[in-house]
């Protein structure tokens, strides 16, 4: 039998071009995502996209990936029919008896775009409902709240038959709304908000910061298979590597020690909007949530970015830790992150940071360093490689 996979596209507020930018970006990367599966034909009519097997390939594993693209709000399998109601009827009894038998009221919608084909909507659901029903006598009809819906498309050079599909990722196409910065420490929170910026269709850089040899080689390693892990959705990402030793070490030299928190982020910034601009990207992103920590309280935060020009986007800022757990088991980084390797966050960290750093202070300390310098070194030493699926 033969089959297609049906994506419905979501954000339908957006009208005119716009709309049109969507489906673009969205078929594209659909098409990239699909290249290592099979041969697929990808277009859209009327806000639905059909992706057509050209030969024999792995439909399960396409799907899969389909509901990995972000802009779709639903992915199904149909079977391709011929525009006949007698084969409609023959082919759907097959292909859903599974949902058929286990379900015990539904209803057939049907849509008729090609409005030449003889019975109209109703009629065709009628019919289809009628034959479906006779064979399967434990099932009902119930045009309200059905457990099964019954979908027969007539389109201009087939009939499709399918049940109600899976959730698709959701979110705009990745890459429609430009790029950013992401800061990806190996913690939870940070590839959660790399997750929903991508989610938006913002293209992340992710930017890590290490400090061998206070840090580990294991630690950059698991950064970088949480950046593997986060391709199942972005299919590529480009992730920066800095050198932050240097840094580290002239604050721990030179500044007050409850302060060594907030200076040091103000130069994650700093470097980060360095590689922002560089490469085209509109702002920085964290996964810091309000509260969490003492750097993250409204004045820590305060501080921070004002080290760097661009928006600094929170994207998990008002979530629980649970709520933030629950993102990063659905997208499968959770066991990843709570490995044990620590990220440079935790070297020299001092006994008691200040949790509402003044900014006189921070700025006479910083006054010790040669902050240019410094940042422009690391910047100048970034390292660079591409994370694919
Ligand atoms: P996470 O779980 O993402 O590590 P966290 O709760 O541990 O966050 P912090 O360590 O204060 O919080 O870091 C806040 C944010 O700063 C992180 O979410 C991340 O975006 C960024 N960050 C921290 N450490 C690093 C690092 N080593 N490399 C890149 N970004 C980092
Ligand atoms: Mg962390």
């Amino acid at each position: 039998m033969n089959e297609i996979i049906l994506l419905k596209l979501g954000e339908l507020v957006l009208k005119g071009n716009n709309r049109r930018i969507f489906e673009d970006r969205f078929m594209t990367n659909v098409r990239r995502r699909l290249k290592p599966i099979g041969d697929f034909k990808v277009y859209s009519v009327q806000s639905t996209v059909y992706v057509e097997p050209q030969s024999d390939c792995d439909m399960d594993t396409a799907v899969e990936a389909c509901a990995h693209v972000f802009g779709a709000v639903s992915v199904c399998r149909a079977a391709v029919c011929p525009k006949d109601e007698n084969e409609i009827v023959k082919i759907a009894k097959e292909y859903l008896k599974d949902e058929m038998n286990a379900a015990s009221t539904f209803k057939v919608e049907s849509k008729r775009s090609d409005k030449s084909f003889h019975l109209d909507s109703i009629k065709l659901s009628q019919f289809v409902g009628g034959e479906l029903a006779d064979a399967f006598p434990h099932i009902t009809a119930d045009m309200h709240t059905p457990e099964l819906t019954v979908r027969v498309e007539v389109r201009d050079f087939a009939a499709y038959v399918h049940a109600s599909g899976i959730p698709g990722a959701g979110g705009m196409p990745l890459g429609i709304n430009g790029k950013a910065v992401c800061l990806l420490s190996g913690g939870i929170d940070s590839p959660v908000a790399l997750h929903m910026l991508a989610k938006r269709g913002v293209e992340p850089i992710a930017v890590h910061f290490q400090s061998p040899p206070y840090t580990s080689p294991l630690a950059l390693e698991k950064v970088e298979e949480l950046a593997k892990i986060s391709c199942d959705y972005t299919g590529i990402l480009e992730l920066r590597t800095v050198h932050f030793t240097e840094i580290q070490e002239a604050i721990r030299d030179n500044c007050p020690e409850d302060l060594f928190t907030v200076i040091m982020r103000r130069f994650m910034m700093r470097v980060a909007d360095k590689i922002a601009h560089a490469n085209g990207c509109k702002a920085i992103v964290t996964g810091e949530s309000l509260g969490q920590v003492a750097s993250q309280t409204m004045e820590a935060m305060a501080a921070t970015e004002a080290a760097c020009s661009l928006p600094v986007l929170r994207p998990v800022i008002c979530m629980d830790k649970e709520e933030i757990v629950t993102i990063a088991r659905r997208i499968g980084t959770f066991e990843t992150s709570i490995r044990p390797f620590e990220d440079c966050c935790t070297v020299f960290t001092p006994r008691h940071p200040r949790t509402r750093p003044r900014m006189e202070d921070v700025l006479a300390a910083e006054s010790r360093l040669d902050v240019e310098g410094l940042t422009e070194r690391a910047f100048q030493n970034v390292e660079r490689s591409v994370i694919k699926l």
